[in-house]
């Protein structure tokens, strides 16, 4: 039987999955990323690989190719995940050390850009030939099929859509050290300090407000899940923040829009999957105000938690002819 590999890398999990040659999904594994070097996070990967072929009854003949969608920075032309942020272990050589071992073609790929391949093999993107695909989860991202090629640039961190400017002021740093950047607005974690930067405009003490019996009368203990529960109970003034954000993530759509001209956007990561409501209305309701081009389709990705590893088979099963 022959199969490919596919592997979700993130912060925080990876996960594996091995598909037949039609993308049938066959067996998945996740764990928690674990390790202090680059050769631990190869060797995880291998091991978790070589364990999903083993509980199937195969060996690594069957693999024919694999696929990987991972955090960034990437270094596409070496193979290299290089000193990746959320996930200190240095430089990770991922396309070398998997194909040391089980010797078959391996394709990297940004995250989000494998999952906006497999929004267009196994997704709502299916014909289509222009699609984003946008992340928001501990970060913004994005990946672009336009006219049917897939974005890459440089070193595979083409559209970097997390880093568009929303706010000309900068009053918020992102993670990159840059000021102004969508995702340090509208990412989890960014949220929580646009809202407390709203408040303050406001006039608002968030430990003395309705907000205070979510996160205990400790603002610092707030997160962007208190803020959409809290919305979700009627909160009127978790729902004035959402709205903020939402502005914001709609002049982000609306700059992905006149960018890339697509017919769909698909939109994932864990903050939209689990408010996709609070998330998608705000965008829908305001983006006509900022774009340019005819609107597309704006939905949230039927793929879910899986979009980047069926991105990472799609992007396996290329390389199977
Ligand atoms: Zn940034």
């Amino acid at each position: 039987m022959s199969i490919v590999l596919g592997v979700d890398l993130g912060a925080s999990k990876v996960r594996v999955a091995l598909s037949d040659l039609n993308g049938k999904i066959l067996l998945k594994k996740s764990e928690r990323t674990t390790g202090t070097t680059g050769i631990d996070i190869v060797n995880q990967i291998v091991e978790m690989s070589r364990n999903t072929l083993s509980s199937l009854g195969l060996t690594d003949e069957s693999l024919k190719a694999v696929g990987v969608g991972s955090i960034g920075p990437l270094d596409l032309k070496k193979g290299l995940i290089v000193n990746p942020p959320n996930l200190r272990v240095g430089v990770i050589p991922i396309v070398e050390g998997i194909e040391k071992h089980f010797n078959v073609p391996v394709r990297l790929l940004n995250d989000c850009v494998a999952a906006v391949l497999g929004e267009k093999r196994f997704g709502a993107g299916r014909n289509l030939e222009n699609i984003v695909y946008v992340t928001i989860s501990t970060g913004i991202g994005g990946g672009a099929i336009v006219d049917g090629h897939l974005l890459l640039g440089k070193d595979g961190n083409a559209h970097e859509v997390g880093h568009i400017v929303v706010d000309k002021d900068g009053l918020i740093e992102c993670g990159c050290g840059k000021r102004g950047h969508w995702e340090a607005y509208c990412s989890g974690s960014g949220m929580v300090k646009y809202a407390g930067l709203l408040l303050k405009e406001w006039g608002v003490d968030p430990n003395k407000s309705s907000l205070k019996k979510y996160f205990q009368e400790d603002f610092s203990k707030a997160t962007s899940k208190i803020l959409f529960d809290a919305a979700k109970e009627g909160d009127a003034l978790a729902l004035r923040i959402i709205e903020k954000t939402g502005l914001l993530n709609a002049i982000g759509f609306a700059n992905i829009i006149n960018a890339y001209d697509p017919e769909l956007i698909t939109v994932g990561g864990s903050v939209a999957l689990f408010n996709s409501e609070l998330i998608l209305d705000p965008v829908k309701k305001n983006v006509s105000k900022y774009a340019m081009n005819r609107l597309p389709e704006i939905t949230i990705t039927p793929l879910g938690e899986d979009v980047v590893l069926y991105g990472a088979l799609a992007a396996a099963l290329e390389q199977v002819v």
